[in-house]
């Protein structure tokens, strides 16, 4: 038996550096650096635990739609344990949103290949945590998405989701998508060994016509949402400091009164 799990994994702006908005209203991807989701690591991680506890032959792809430098968070992911990589790149996805960005990744799974779909909870940009769903959606499988547990046995995908006010145990029949939380288990980091091996392994790229997906699908074009305005967040100003000379309470307390906070 085989198994073939496909890791989504995101490239993302780093979050410690000054992020923009291009002349556009997109995110601008140009002048920033870039990194492999924080959240995307877990994803990676399970599919390599998966993949360590199974008796079967596990084939693990890490797939992302991104730009040129995309390519970093793929090497980080196979530099993790990833069997093979595929990009998706493409001049016309500029502004695609969620809608073209899942239709891009469902075409790609499925010709890439796959009985396992593994996504993040969320990016660490966009962080909207549809995406699993979606993709689930278009690719007519099942979905069982936050999970804290994951295990793959008999044809089936089983699981853990934590929640509020109580844990359920699911499980779906494979094929399947799920998502995993930062609950997970941690990430493991790369070796010395898996960054020389990561610099061999094959990472295939794809464009939009390599998918049968027209430009107008994606793109500004094809989004279903628009930006209509955005606005940079004013500069932090100087906090309040309380001098304790024997009314440093009363001050703080009428300070904490006057923002409401008591
Ligand atoms: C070149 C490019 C330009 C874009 N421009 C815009 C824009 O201008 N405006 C806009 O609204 N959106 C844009 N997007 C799409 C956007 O960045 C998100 O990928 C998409 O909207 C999904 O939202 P999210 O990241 O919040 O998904 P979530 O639902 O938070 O993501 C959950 C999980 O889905 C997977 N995932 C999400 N995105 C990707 C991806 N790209 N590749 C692989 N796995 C992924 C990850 O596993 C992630 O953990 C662009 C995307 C690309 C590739």
């Amino acid at each position: 038996m085989s198994l073939r799990i496909v890791v989504c994994v995101k490239y993302v702006p780093d979050a410690t550096g000054d992020r923009q908005f291009a002349d556009d209203l997109t995110v601008d991807r140009e002048d920033v650096d870039g990194l492999l989701s924080e959240l995307d690591e877990y994803a990676v991680e399970q599919a390599l635990q998966i993949s360590e506890n199974s008796d079967d032959d596990v084939e693990i792809t890490v797939l992302t739609v991104g730009p040129e430098d995309a390519k970093d968070a793929l090497r980080k992911a196979l530099s993790m344990g990833a069997d093979k990589a595929v990009h998706v790149e493409d001049d016309d996805l500029h502004g695609t949103d969620v809608m073209g960005t899942s239709l891009v990744l469902a075409k790609a799974i499925e010709k890439a290949g796959y009985d396992l779909v593994v996504t993040g909870m969320a990016s660490t940009d966009g962080t909207m945590g549809v995406l699993p769903a979606i993709l689930a959606e278009r690719l007519g499988v099942p979905q069982v998405t936050l999970l804290s547990e994951v295990a793959v046995e008999d044809g089936k995908v089983t699981g853990r989701r934590d929640g509020d006010a109580a844990s359920e145990q699911l499980e779906a029949s494979l094929p399947a998508v799920v998502s995993v939380t930062d609950q997970s288990g941690e990430a493991r980091y790369p070796s010395f060994k898996g960054i020389m091996a990561a610099k061999k392994k094959p990472v295939e790229s794809w464009d939009l016509s390599d998918l049968d997906i027209e430009a107008e699908e994606v793109g500004l074009e094809g989004a279903w949402t628009a930006v209509d305005s955005a606005a940079k967040r004013p500069a932090r100003t100087a906090g309040t400091i309380v001098k304790d000379e024997g009314e440093g309470g009363k001050q703080l307390a009428e300070f904490l009164a006057g923002q409401k906070f008591i």
